[in-house]
């Protein structure tokens, strides 16, 4: 073993938060040390087989572009792909990937065995070492201490946690698994502010005692999209269906008759759950008037017959469970091979925490994941990798880095939560972004990853596919800007017998591919104007820049109005009571914060864009 003073960061838990902040924080050049109850639960996935949708997406992408490891791995363990909103406009496009669980798990273990400067140790982490009001180490169950200068926290829905099954209930930190007990009534000694929530999980289902004659086939995208810019479909496992089936009104009924007995319903659970992943019991009750509800069966690896019924989960007694999902076409006869349940934990105020995600009260103690109050894979992912990154930075007299609201997701993400806090499981949506048109999937690396090399996040071998990558946009913009139509050309004759545009002026390539009509594969159809890049990627990328060109500057400009406004100070002994139009609430609140500027004023909970506004109305004329 190492010598235990030989480490800047220590990592506690190796779950999705866990394993990015070891990653990161070792890949900025830390000695990093990552504590897990069990290495072989590394990259477990609690609960739902998949990686991204949308908002997720986003954040997977924004996690590759920074060198973590999400995408690649789930790159390697995706056995049904799909673009979400394919439809709609760009910024609102998502990645979705059904993995195979046990993949998933073994890439998250290569990537985190492979990374130099980490290394693991199995144990649960009983307790922190504070001295002088810092953070300083950790004690593990076996009594041995770890030192470092900074303790990135990520023991997801451990913390105190009880399972419940009915009018069941005991202490667990996720099926199978023991609950982090000792660390939580250590924390609670602590100045931390810490709340209950709940999450739930559905029934598992054996998928040969399924009727797929019943079911309606789902099968994923083609051509495949990726997530890592490291992978290409070619990466992919074999490729499998999903499969879609309702409930219907007898199972609602069911659900019903056993409402006196859900621990939801019966006050046994306090938490509050995840509105936008509500439990079956929840939708039945919420949306009365709905007679069916869609459930999305999906397979949880190609090795197992385990089903995952995406949308039925559950804390209901298990005869309930059983009863409910055989009234539902297709799995009349289904085995179920686990029980659904709903988890309570304990969570930490996340208001309490500096956007670094340190805490603003235990020096040296960073958090992330699901003990900040989120949900989901992705929101832990992500992070984690900023507080890992953080924690290495200033083991090493760094500044702290955070990404802005109009620069990423992870900045979105980590504001929201350090000024609103988390009432209710904070899961991301693309509508959280006022800048959502900046904000894509598709350009999450021309966001992040130059500054994520400048931060010591990104290898030789990312950087140099990043490059090309930028590089063969900007060349291929630049010459489809160059590119001139004459009207009367024999180009301009090509273009209006090829494609039926009738040109009436000179133009350039560049402003074809402005009209709706036109968009780039179509264009590159025309010799003199194709064939133009063949990488995908950087056609789409090419297309979306000069297509939402007018778009994306306005865009550009109205973020660097509120760039300049937020820089706007507010006298120390201002009187907020006299600008016109702020409500009462309102005012009291700012009374009483006193924030020194209008970036600080725009985050306290609940302040709206026009009370802003007000405020600097009111500041410009009186100064
Ligand atoms: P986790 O993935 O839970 O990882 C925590 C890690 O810390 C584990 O490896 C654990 O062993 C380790 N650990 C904990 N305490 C200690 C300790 N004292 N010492 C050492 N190691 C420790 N998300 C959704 O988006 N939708 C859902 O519907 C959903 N349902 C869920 C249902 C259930 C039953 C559960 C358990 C989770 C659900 N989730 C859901 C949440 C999802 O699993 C989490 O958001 C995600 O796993 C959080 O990642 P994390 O890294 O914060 O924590």
């Amino acid at each position: 073993m190492a010598k235990a003073t030989n480490y800047e960061v220590i990592v506690i838990g190796g779950g999705h938060a866990g394993t990015e902040a070891a990653l990161a924080a070792a890949r900025a050049g830390a000695r990093t040390l990552l504590v897990t109850h069990a290495i072989d639960t590394i990259g477990q996935m609690s609960c739902n087989p998949a990686i991204g949708g949308i908002g997720k997406g986003h954040l997977v992408r924004e996690i590759d572009a920074l060198g973590g490891a999400m995408g690649q791995a789930a790159d390697a363990a995706g056995i049904q792909w799909r673009t979400l909103n394919a439809r709609k406009g760009p910024a609102v496009r998502a990645t979705r990937a059904q993995c195979d669980r046990a993949l998933y798990r073994s890439a998250i273990r290569r990537l985190v065995e492979h990374q130099a400067g980490l290394q693991l140790f199995q144990q649960a982490v009983d307790d922190l070492i504070v001295e002088n009001g810092r953070v300083c180490g950790v004690r593990t169950a076996m009594g041995l201490d770890f030192r470092a200068p900074c303790v990135v926290l990520t023991t997801g829905t451990f913390l105190g946690g009880r399972i419940h099954i009915g009018t069941r209930n005991q202490a667990g930190g996720r099926a199978g698994d023991a609950p982090a007990n000792a660390l939580a009534a250590r924390l609670r000694e602590l100045p931390l502010t810490v709340g209950r929530l709940k999450t739930g999980t559905p029934p598992r289902l054996d998928g040969r005692s399924m009727d797929f004659e019943q079911l309606e086939a789902q099968p994923g995208d083609e051509p495949r999209p990726v997530f890592s810019s490291l992978s290409t479909p070619a990466d992919h496992p074999r490729q499998v269906c999903c499969f879609i089936t309702r409930t219907n009104e007898r199972t609602h009924e069911i659900i019903r008759s056993g409402l006196d007995r859900s621990p939801m319903y019966t006050g046994a659970i306090e938490g509050s759950g995840p509105r936008y992943c509500p439990s079956i019991e929840d939708k039945v009750v919420r949306f009365a008037d709905k007679s069916s509800h869609q459930i999305f069966l999906e397979p949880e690896g190609l090795e197992s017959s385990e089903w995952y019924p995406n949308g039925i989960s559950t804390s209901l007694p298990f005869e309930l469970q059983l009863e409910f999902v055989h009234s539902i076409p297709g799995l009349e006869n289904a085995h179920v091979t686990r029980p659904g349940y709903a988890i309570e934990y304990d969570f930490f105020d996340p208001r309490d925490l500096l956007p670094s995600l340190e805490s603003r009260h235990l020096p040296g103690l960073f958090m992330a994941g699901q003990i900040n109050g989120t949900t989901g894979y992705e929101e832990a992912g992500a992070q984690g990798l900023i507080a890992g990154l953080n924690a290495a930075r200033q083991a090493q007299e760094q500044q702290a880095w955070v990404p802005r609201r109009d620069e990423a997701y992870l900045g979105v993400m980590i504001d929201d939560l350090v000024t609103q806090g988390a009432p209710e499981p904070y899961r991301m949506f693309t509508s959280r972004a006022e800048f959502r048109l900046q904000l894509r999937e598709d350009n999450a690396d021309l966001r992040l990853t130059e500054r994520g090399r400048e931060l010591g996040l990104i290898d030789d071998r990312r950087w140099q596919a990043f490059v090309e990558r930028r590089e063969a946009i900007d060349a291929e913009a630049a010459r489809l800007a160059a590119l001139r139509i004459g009207h009367q050309s024999e180009l301009g004759q090509r273009l209006r017998d090829g494609l039926g545009i009738p040109l009436k002026k000179d133009t350039t390539a560049e402003e074809l591919l402005r009209r709706p009509e036109i968009d780039y594969p179509t264009l590159m159809q025309i010799e003199g104007i194709g064939p133009g890049v063949d990488r995908p990627d950087v056609a789409e990328q090419v297309g979306i820049r000069i297509r939402y060109a007018g778009y994306l500057e306005r865009q550009q400009t109205e973020i660097e109005r509120q760039r300049k406004a937020a820089g706007e100070s507010i006298p120390e002994d201002f009187d907020f009571r006299v600008v016109h139009g702020l409500s009462a609430e309102l005012t009291e609140k700012l009374e009483r914060i006193r924030p020194p500027s209008i970036d600080q004023a725009q985050r306290i909970p609940g302040m709206t864009p026009a009370a802003i506004s007000q405020l600097l109305v009111y500041l410009k004329r009186h100064r």
